[in-house]
C-alpha cells in the first residue's frame, strides 16, 4: 500500500514533472487531450488485476463475474453514444488501442494479401491504412506497416491543390485496383468524409467499406461531424483523441448475414490479443457515460470553434492552412511558403513550451521531411479555451514562424544547426515567457 511516492520517488519525479510539462505548455497535437479524474482513477484500480479472455459470460478464468459486468456496460454505453441499435450494430471494446483495432478488422474480414485501399501517410491517412516508402534511385518500394506487409494495398491522395480526397481518382483506381476494403478517415485531414460518395465507389467493386473514426470520435457522437454509420460496414475508432477517455480502441461492426461478430470477436482474441485491459475497459465505459452529456456536446462545438478561430487569425497574418481551414478539430499549417520545414517548426515551439507535431501538408513529395504542422485544439478546448485564446495562440505561433526564419538564416538549413542556436536565443525565451 505505500505510495509510488514513497515506494519509487525518481519515478515519481519523472512523471510529476511530465505533468508539470503537460499543463504549463501549449499543448496543440491533435490526437491528444487531457482526461478526467474517474477515467485515472479506473486505470489505476484493481481491474488492471484481471484476467479474462473471452468475451463476457465466456471466459476462460474464473472470477470474472465483475468485469463481465464492465465490459457489458461498455458494450451498451459503446451503442448508446452513436445512437445505434444493438439488433443492427455490435460492438468489441477490447482493442488495447487503434492500431490493434485496425490490424483485428482486417485479420478477421479479409484474408492475407487481400487488396486495401486507405488515404495515404502524407495525404493525413494513418500507417495502419497501408504505407510504402519508395526509393526512386533503387527503384523499389518497402512496407512499412504491418498492413502492408500483409496485404495488398494502393492508396489513395488528396489533391495536391485543393487538399481535399481526390475521390474522382480514387474512382479510377478502385475500379482498376478492385481492393477487398476501402478505408476512410484518417489522421490529418480537416475536412468531412463523403461517406456517400465511398459507400458508391466501394458498391461498384464489391469492397468493404470501414471508417477509422479515431480523430474525430468524440465529434461523430455528438453529432458535429457526419455520420460514418450510415455508410460502412464497420467503424474503428481510439478512445482517448477527441473523445477524451483511456488508450484504448473500439470496433463496430454491422450485424447481418455475413456474421462480422464472430469474425472480429475471434480476430481480437484469441487471433491477435490476449487477456483484454480491463482497467482501460472500465475507463473507456465512464467516458461514454459523458460523452453522453449537454456539456460533452458543448465541449465538442467549442474545440470545432477555436479550431475555425486559430484557423482565421493565423490566415488573417498572411498564413497557408491546407484546404483553405477546417470543419473539424484540427487544422493543416503549410510552412512551405515560409522555408521552414515541419520539423524545424516542432522544435522551435517544443523549445517554447508550445506542444504541436510536423506533419505532411497537401503537395508534399515525402513523409520524410513534412512540409508543415498539424495543429489540434481538442486539449487546449478541455482547459477551458475560447476562440480569443485561440487567437492569441495564433500569435504566438506568428511570432515563433517569424523567430524560426530568423535563426535559420544564421544556422543554415541543418536541422541539428538549427536546434544548436535554439539554447540560450533570446527570441524563444521571450516566447516561453509569454506561453507561461
Ligand atoms: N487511426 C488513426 C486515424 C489514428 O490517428 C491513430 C493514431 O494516431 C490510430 C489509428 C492508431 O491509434 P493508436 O496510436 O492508439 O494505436
Amino acid at each position: 500500500l505505500t505510495p509510488l511516492s514513497e515506494h519509487d520517488p525518481a519515478l515519481y519525479d519523472i512523471i510529476e514533472r511530465e505533468k508539470n510539462r503537460q499543463w504549463r505548455g501549449l499543448e496543440l497535437i491533435a490526437s491528444e487531450n487531457f482526461t478526467s479524474k474517474a477515467v485515472i482513477d479506473c486505470l489505476g484500480s484493481a481491474l488492471t488485476n484481471k484476467y479474462a479472455e473471452g468475451m463476457p459470460g465466456a471466459r476462460y478464468y474464473g472470477g470474472a463475474e465483475e468485469v463481465d459486468k464492465v465490459e457489458v456496460l461498455c458494450m451498451e454505453r459503446a451503442l448508446q453514444a452513436y445512437r445505434l441499435k444493438p439488433e443492427e450494430w455490435g460492438v468489441n471494446v477490447q482493442p488495447y488501442s487503434g492500431s490493434p483495432a485496425n490490424f483485428a478488422v482486417y485479420t478477421g474480414l479479409l484474408k492475407p494479401h487481400d487488396r486495401i485501399m486507405g488515404l495515404d501517410l502524407p495525404s493525413g491517412g494513418h500507417l495502419t491504412h497501408g504505407f510504402y516508402t519508395y526509393s526512386k534511385k533503387e527503384g523499389t518500394r518497402k512496407a512499412v506497416s504491418a498492413t502492408s506487409v500483409y496485404f495488398e494495398s494502393l492508396p489513395y491522395r488528396v489533391h495536391p491543390e485543393t487538399g481535399l480526397v481526390d475521390y474522382d481518382q480514387l474512382q479510377r483506381d478502385a475500379a482498376l485496383f478492385k481492393p477487398a476494403l476501402i478505408v476512410c478517415g484518417g489522421s490529418a485531414y480537416s475536412r468531412e468524409w463523403d461517406y456517400k460518395r465511398f459507400r458508391e465507389i466501394a458498391d461498384e467493386n464489391g469492397s468493404l467499406l470501414m471508417m477509422d473514426m479515431a480523430h474525430i470520435s468524440g465529434l461523430i457522437a455528438t453529432e458535429e461531424q457526419g455520420n460514418p454509420f450510415e455508410y460502412c460496414d464497420v467503424v474503428t475508432t481510439t478512445t482517448h483523441k477527441s473523445l477524451r477517455g483511456p488508450r484504448a480502441g473500439m470496433i463496430f461492426y454491422k450485424k447481418d448475414s455475413r456474421d462480422f461478430e464472430t469474425k472480429i470477436n475471434q480476430a481480437v482474441f484469441p487471433a491477435l490479443q490476449g487477456g483484454p485491459h480491463m482497467h482501460q475497459i472500465g475507463g473507456v465505459a465512464t467516458q461514454l457515460l459523458e460523452v453522453m452529456t449537454p456539456e460533452f456536446k458543448e465541449y465538442q462545438i467549442q474545440t470545432k470553434k477555436n479550431a475555425a478561430a486559430l484557423s482565421d487569425k493565423l490566415t488573417s497574418l498572411g498564413h497557408s492552412i491546407a484546404s483553405g481551414g477546417t470543419s473539424n478539430h484540427l487544422i493543416l499549417w503549410d510552412l512551405k511558403p515560409h522555408k521552414v520545414t515541419g520539423s524545424k517548426m516542432e522544435k522551435i515551439c517544443d523549445a517554447c513550451n508550445i506542444t504541436l507535431n510536423k506533419n505532411c501538408v497537401p503537395g508534399d513529395r515525402s513523409a520524410i521531411t513534412p512540409g508543415g504542422v498539424r495543429i489540434g485544439a481538442p486539449a487546449l478546448t478541455t482547459r477551458k479555451f475560447l476562440e480569443s485564446d485561440f487567437e492569441a495562440v495564433a500569435v504566438l505561433l506568428d511570432r515563433t514562424v517569424k523567430l524560426a526564419q530568423e535563426i535559420q538564416e544564421k544556422s543554415g538549413p541543418k536541422l541539428k544547426d538549427f536546434q544548436a542556436a535554439l539554447i540560450g536565443n533570446p527570441g524563444v525565451k521571450a516566447i516561453k515567457d509569454d506561453v507561461n
